[in-house]
């Protein structure tokens, strides 16, 4: 391999360019992202970016010590093999790395709607969440949540509309989603609601109800950013299509991060993570995999979510597990866990109790079962359950 294009200067981008240079790779490297800004991590833009705490959160990293031709500003349009096309005209490779990430998903209407994607959104929403203002969220899922916390904090009169019975439903099922609910103690919420359209001064809901809102910000999800690669020869179903090295099914391409489906081993089924942790380590196999190396991703998914002073970490995959075992009470600190049939666990979920992650983390790993009537303790660490 002589040239490396990276497409994508997210996370998932930047770590696969310096795990390339990491194995030695000497040859050249031209990093392609549509945004104007150098590469930077996203879950500060709704935590301390969104609050005002910090106004910046650049990966720290030296693209000109990496040697990389660093292309901001510009978009990739399409590919064919060996060369990509893009808004500056095309560029051949002989390795190709796809990191587009994922993009927001809109509602319909005309009036001015928000999402949180970049560093740009983050700014724009922020000058707006000051004391006073009508903000209308859309959606309680993760980023939806963060939003609210930092809206109501500013001093803003937040609604939440929320289609599900519950926040965090379609992440963690309405039953854990509930045990969220209290934290939105002071904000208008409407569980069970559609929205219709975003429209000027507010939210149009399905039923003739209108909320009015000097500021909407939409956070119903994000969508692979694949589109560019609509009419490539190459394999795509909810992302781009890879086995567990993280290969395409085109030759010389890999794919990492949000925009990527990989095989897992682990759970014997194709996963797509859109967090920070996959981002951050499934590029070191994608680099490998890039030359000729063997490795292989077999990660246990982890993501973590700060809302209401609270902090929610995830490992595993639930939908692996067909029992929910809950530790410790809803007010207070707690966690719940996934166990399947054999009782191995499958995932955990720990609210302000980051041992059990941790525990729970290395549990799932090594594959290992749990005595289900001793974690209904939360006293008993997990690691002696
Ligand atoms: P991205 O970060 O999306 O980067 C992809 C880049 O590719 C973008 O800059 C995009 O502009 C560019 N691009 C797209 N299409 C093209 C094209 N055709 N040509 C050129 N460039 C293109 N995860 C957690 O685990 N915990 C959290 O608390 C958390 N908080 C988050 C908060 C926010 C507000 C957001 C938005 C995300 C959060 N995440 C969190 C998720 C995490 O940030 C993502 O999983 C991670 O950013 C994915 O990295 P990526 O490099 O795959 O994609």
């Amino acid at each position: 391999v002589n040239h490396v294009v990276v497409v994508g200067a997210g996370l998932a981008g930047v770590r696969t360019v310096e795990a390339l240079r990491g194995r030695g790779f000497t040859g050249r490297i031209t990093l392609i992202g549509q945004e104007r800004h150098r590469p930077y991590d996203r879950p500060p833009l709704s935590k301390a970016v969104l609050k005002g705490e910090s106004d910046t959160s650049y990966v720290d990293t030296d693209l000109d010590a990496l040697g990389v031709e660093f292309w901001p500003g510009v978009t990739a349009k399409s590919l064919r093999a060996g060369v990509v096309e893009t808004t500056e005209g095309e560029v051949a490779y002989d390795g190709l790395v796809i990191a587009t990430g994922a993009d927001p998903i809109r509602l319909p209407g005309d009036g001015p709607q928000h999402v949180l994607r970049t560093l740009d959104d983050a700014h724009e929403l922020r000058a707006m969440l000051v004391p006073g203002a009508r903000v209308a969220i859309i959606g309680a899922g993760w980023i939806g949540a963060e939003v609210a916390t930092a809206a109501r904090r500013a001093g803003c009169v937040v609604t939440v509309v929320e289609s599900a019975a519950t926040p965090l439903a379609t992440a963690l099922g309405t039953e854990l989603g509930g045990r969220t609910l209290p934290w939105y103690d002071g904000i208008d919420v409407r569980f069970g609601t559609m929205v219709d359209s975003v429209d000027e001064g507010g939210v149009q809901l399905v039923g003739g109800e209108f909320v009015e809102a000097h500021v909407v910000v939409t956070g119903i999800g994000v969508r692979p950013a694949i589109e560019w690669l609509a009419d490539a020869d190459i394999d795509l179903h909810n992302g781009v299509v890879t086995d567990e090295h993280l290969r395409t099914s085109l030759p010389g391409v890999v794919a990492v991060g949000d925009c990527a489906a990989w095989w897992s081993r682990r759970w014997r089924t194709r996963l797509r993570v859109e967090h920070w942790d996959t981002a951050l380590n499934a590029p070191e196999v994608a680099a490998a995999t890039l030359l000729g190396e063997e490795a292989v991703y077999d990660p246990v998914p982890y993501f973590w979510s700060e809302q209401f002073g609270h902090m929610l970490q995830y490992a595993g995959h639930h939908p692996a597990g067909d029992r929910l075992v809950h530790r410790g009470e809803p007010e207070g600190k707690w966690s719940a866990v996934w166990l399947t049939a054999d009782d191995t666990l499958a995932a955990v979920l720990a609210v302000d109790r980051p041992r059990d992650l941790v525990q729970g983390r290395r549990i799932i790993e090594a594959g290992s079962r749990l005595d289900a009537e001793r974690l209904v303790d939360p006293q008993v660490p997990l690691r002696d359950c």
